[in-house]
C-alpha cells in the first residue's frame, strides 16, 4: 500500500486487507472491521454471468458506496458543528450539494435522505439540476436551501419562484445584474415574494487552475458597483428584505486555509456592508473549493493536492466570519458551503480490467541470417553496424544507443528507397532490441490495455490534466515486476494514461495471468465531476454501475442496484440515429444475402436452410443492437 500511496488519500476509506485486496471501510472510522468490504468480491459477484439478467456486467464498472456518501455528509457537518461550538459561534452550518458535480438520481437522493436531520440542501445551476433538484428535496427536510446559481432566463426565474410556492426554501442568486428585473417582474405576476441572493466576485484570487472563476475577472458574479445598483433598486422597490443571502466562490481545489480566510474574510465585510445598507442578511454562502488530497501528499503547491483537513477547513471560515462579524457588530450568519467534490469524490469507484499487455518478445533476427542482412546495407549503414557490433562488445553504453539510432535511421531511409526489403527491415529492429537489453537500455514500461475510454469514463484526465490514484484492485500482496501505462480501447492516441500520481510516468504493475483479463485496476476519488462530463467519443457508452451497502453477514455488503451500461443501441439513439431501422435495413440485407447464396433470387423461393441463416444472422445482428453493452 505504500507503494501506491493508499494509507494518504484511501485513509479511512480504504486500505489493503490481509488477502492483498482493496478492501472498503464504508462508514470510515467507525467501520467494525466485519464490516469491511472486499473489494475483489464485488467485482465478481458483479460480472459473474450467474448474475443480472444472466449476462453479468460488464466492465468498467462504476461501484458506489451510499455509506461513505452518508460518512463524507456527516464527517462534514460534524467538522462545522465542532468548529461552531468550540469558538462560540452564534450561528449554525447548513450546506448544500452542488447536483453538477454527480446528478445521478440516487446520488442526490441520499444526499437528500442523510442530510435531511441537519436540513442539508441542494444547488441547482441550471432548469433541469432545479427541476432535479425541487423534486428531490420534496422528500427532504423543509428548511433544507435550494440555492439557484448559473446563468438564468425567464423560464429558470419562473420555475424557482414557484418552487417557493412549494414550500421549499429557494434562494435566487443574482449572477448577474439584468437577472433582477426578471426576478422583479415575475415574482409581481405571481404574486409570490422572492428570496434573493447574491454573488459577489471577490478581489481574492486563487492561482491553480480553478481559480480562473475567482477575482475581479472572473467569469460570474456582480462586481461592488453592480452590487450597490441591485441594493439601491431593491431599497427602491421596496424589496430589500427580499435580499437575504451573500455568495461567492473562489474556486474548487483552494489549496490553503490561509488564502481561504483571506476569501471568506473578504466576503464577511460586503456581508457587513449589505446589512449596513438594510438587506435583511441571514445566510453567507461561501461556495465550494473544499478541496481533496488526490495524491495523499497533504501538500497546498498542486492542484490534485490540499493541505488541511476538513476540520481546519470549518475551523478557518467559521473564525473568518466570526472575527469581521464580531468586529462589525453584526449577528453571525447561517454558514452555508456547496462543497460538491468533497461529499461525493470518495463514494464510488470505478473498475476496469487489463485485459493484454505488450509484450517484451524474445528479439528475434527474423528468417534472414546476419550476413544476408549486412549485405544489403548502403556503405554508411555498414559502418554503423560494425561500430555498433564493436561499441557492444566493449559495453559502450552510449555509442551502442547512438550507433543503434542512426543504423536504424539509415535502414528507414533505405527501406523508403526500396533498396532495403521489409525482413531486413524486421531483422535491424530485432538486432537493436537484443542490443538494447543486453545493454540494459531497454524502455521498461510497458503498454496494458485496459476495457474503458478515457474520455468517457475519466475526461478530467484528459482535459485538464487531472490525476487520480489508480491501483490494481487486488494482488496487492504481491510485489509487481513490470512497470506500465494504461491505454483504453478507443482508436484514439490520446486515449491513454500515462501520468500518475506522484509525478510518476509509469504505474507499477503485476504481470497478467494468461490473455483473459482478470487483472481489476481501481480508479478511486473520481465520484465527482467525471460521470456527468463524460461523452460518447468512439461511441463508447458509460459504465454498468452498482449500488453496494454493507450488511452484517457473510459477505459483508449487498448489491441493491445495477444498472448495465448502455447497449449499442442506446448509445447510437443519441447521436440520431435509429438503431430499430438500422436493424430492419440490415436485417433486410441478411435475407437478401442469405438468399443469394443458396441461388435463390427472390425472397419466396427461400428455402428452409437459408432461412435460418438469415434467421440467426439477424438474431446476431440484435444481439449486438441490444445485449451488447460499451464494445
Ligand atoms: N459552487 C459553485 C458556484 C461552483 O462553481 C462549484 C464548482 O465549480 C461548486 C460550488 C463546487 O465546488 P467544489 O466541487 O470544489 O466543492
Amino acid at each position: 500500500s505504500t507503494l501506491y500511496r493508499i494509507d494518504g488519500w484511501g485513509a479511512p476509506y480504504f486500505a489493503v486487507n490481509t488477502a492483498g485486496n482493496i478492501s472498503v471501510m464504508p462508514h470510515g472510522l467507525g467501520t467494525l472491521p466485519h464490516q469491511e468490504i472486499d473489494l475483489l468480491k464485488i467485482v465478481k459477484k458483479a460480472s459473474d454471468p450467474k448474475h443480472f439478467g444472466g449476462l453479468g456486467l460488464q466492465l468498467p464498472l462504476i461501484v458506489r458506496f451510499p455509506d461513505v456518501l452518508k460518512n463524507r455528509l456527516e464527517s462534514l457537518q460534524s467538522a462545522f458543528e465542532f468548529a461552531i461550538q468550540e469558538q462560540g459561534y452564534d450561528g449554525h452550518y447548513q450546506g448544500v450539494y452542488p447536483v453538477k458535480c454527480n446528478q445521478d438520481r440516487f446520488v442526490v437522493e441520499d444526499i437528500v435522505k442523510f442530510g435531511s436531520p441537519f436540513r442539508f440542501g441542494l444547488e441547482a445551476g441550471s432548469k433541469p439540476e432545479l427541476l432535479l433538484a425541487m423534486s428531490c428535496l420534496c422528500k427532504g427536510n423543509q428548511e433544507a436551501l435550494l440555492v439557484c446559481n448559473g446563468f438564468k432566463d425567464r423560464e429558470y426565474i419562473s420555475l424557482a419562484i414557484v418552487a417557493r410556492k412549494l414550500a421549499l426554501n429557494t434562494v435566487i442568486v443574482l449572477e448577474q445584474e439584468e437577472e433582477l428585473d426578471l426576478v422583479v417582474e415575475i415574482s409581481k405576476k405571481l404574486c409570490i415574494r422572492p428570496v434573493i441572493g447574491l454573488r459577489a466576485k471577490l478581489r481574492t484570487r486563487h492561482s491553480g487552475h480553478f481559480g480562473s472563476t475567482s477575482g475581479e475577472k472572473g467569469k460570474f458574479g456582480l462586481n461592488t458597483t453592480q452590487v450597490l445598483r441591485v441594493v439601491k433598486k431593491l431599497e427602491n422597490l421596496g424589496m430589500l428584505d427580499c435580499l437575504q443571502l451573500l455568495h461567492f466562490h473562489i474556486g474548487s481545489q483552494i489549496p490553503t486555509t490561509a488564502l481561504l480566510a483571506d476569501g471568506v474574510g473578504e466576503a464577511a465585510q460586503i456581508y457587513c456592508e449589505l446589512v449596513r445598507l438594510g438587506a435583511q442578511m441571514r445566510v453567507i454562502d461561501i461556495g465550494g473549493g473544499l478541496g481533496i488530497d488526490y495524491d495523499g501528499t497533504k501538500s497546498c503547491d498542486s492542484d490534485i493536492s490540499v493541505g488541511y483537513s476538513l476540520e481546519e477547513y470549518a475551523a478557518a471560515v467559521v473564525s473568518a466570519v466570526q472575527f469581521v462579524c464580531d468586529r462589525r457588530s453584526v449577528k453571525h450568519p447561517v454558514i452555508c458551503s456547496e462543497s460538491g467534490r468533497a461529499i461525493v469524490s470518495h463514494h464510488s469507484v470505478l473498475i476496469f480490467e487489463a485485459i493484454g499487455a505488450s509484450s517484451y518478445g524474445a528479439p528475434t533476427l527474423s528468417t534472414i541470417g546476419l550476413q544476408h542482412l549486412v549485405e544489403g546495407l548502403s556503405d554508411e549503414a555498414r559502418a554503423d553496424y560494425q561500430s555498433l557490433s564493436a561499441a557492444t562488445m566493449v559495453g559502450d553504453y552510449e555509442n551502442c544507443v547512438l550507433y543503434m539510432e542512426q543504423l536504424k535511421q539509415r535502414c528507414v531511409e533505405q527501406f523508403k528507397q526500396g533498396t532495403l526489403g521489409m525482413e531486413q527491415l524486421a531483422s535491424v529492429d530485432g538486432l537493436c532490441e537484443l542490443v538494447s537489453s543486453a545493454i540494459g537500455a531497454k524502455d521498461p514500461v510497458r503498454t496494458y490495455h485496459v476495457n474503458l475510454s478515457v474520455f468517457t469514463s475519466i475526461p478530467d484526465f484528459w482535459g485538464i490534466d487531472q490525476m487520480f490514484p489508480i491501483v490494481p484492485v487486488h494482488r496487492l500482496d504481491e510485489k509487481p515486476t513490470a512497470k506500465g501505462i494504461l491505454s483504453d480501447l478507443t482508436c484514439d492516441s490520446d486515449g491513454k494514461i500515462d501520468r500518475f500520481i506522484g509525478g510518476e510516468s509509469s504505474l507499477p504493475l503485476h504481470e497478467l495471468e494468461g490473455n483473459d483479463g482478470g487483472y481489476y485496476l481501481g480508479m478511486f476519488l473520481g465520484g465527482a465531476y467525471e460521470e456527468a462530463l463524460g461523452g460518447l467519443h468512439n461511441l463508447f457508452g458509460g459504465p454498468s454501475v452498482v449500488r453496494v451497502m454493507q450488511r452484517d453477514g457473510p459477505h459483508g455488503f449487498a448489491v441493491t442496484r445495477a444498472v448495465p451500461g448502455p447497449s449499442s443501441g442506446d448509445v447510437l439513439r443519441v447521436m440520431q440515429h435509429e438503431p430499430e431501422l438500422m436493424f430492419e435495413t440490415l436485417k433486410y440485407r441478411a435475407q437478401e444475402f442469405a438468399a443469394d447464396e443458396n441461388g435463390h433470387d427472390d425472397d419466396e423461393d427461400v428455402d428452409e436452410k437459408s432461412m435460418m441463416n438469415a434467421a440467426a444472422l439477424a438474431a446476431r445482428l440484435a444481439f449486438s443492437f441490444d445485449n451488447m453493452p460499451y464494445l
